[in-house]
């Protein structure tokens, strides 16, 4: 595995919508482990294709309960609302509020091109909206009701950036 580079706002791999994967190729699979390996490295909880600079439809996240790889995700059903801080790895030492639904079905295929179907609430269900949203090149700088202070503990954030990189 291999960390790799994230790249940040006003790069236009970010702003576009990422194309959806035809195959799990050894690569996505490479892909995938390089993007647990970077997300880990900058304890983030999610992570998605474009932030490392590649346009395929591909997220990687864990909010605690073990990694999880979507590949070509898509949302199919979403219920209540709920407005939250998010951070994003692409952001640096942003914090914003956003309104997003509580509870979220996603289908898609797994990093074995399985498909898969997950219900989830909570903050595993903001992330699977947020890191989704990075596939239609949608950022939450697009969707910020208002920005937020937060105190950052880099161990324990939902994303915490590493300083000068
Ligand atoms: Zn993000």
């Amino acid at each position: 595995m291999a960390k790799l580079p994230v790249v940040t706002v006003g790069d236009p791999v970010l702003e576009q919508p990422a194309a959806e994967v035809p195959k799990i190729t050894k690569k996505v699979s490479k892909l995938i482990d390089d993007m647990l390996e970077t997300m880990y490295e900058a304890n983030g909880i999610g992570l998605a294709a474009p932030q490392v600079g590649v346009s395929q439809r591909i997220v990687v996240l864990d909010v605690g309960e073990g990694p999880v790889a979507l590949v070509n995700p898509v949302i199919v059903d979403a219920e209540g609302e709920d407005i939250d801080v998010e951070g994003c790895l692409s952001i640096p030492q942003r914090w914003v509020y956003v309104k997003r639904a509580t509870a979220v079905e996603v289908m898609g295929l797994n990093e074995k091109g399985k498909p898969v179907r997950i219900k989830a609430d909570g903050l595993y269900a903001r992330a699977l909206q947020h890191e989704i949203d990075h596939l239609d090149g949608v950022l939450m700088l697009d969707r910020m009701l208002a920005e937020a202070e937060v105190e950052v503990e880099p161990t324990d954030s939902e994303t915490a950036p590493e300083e000068g990189e």
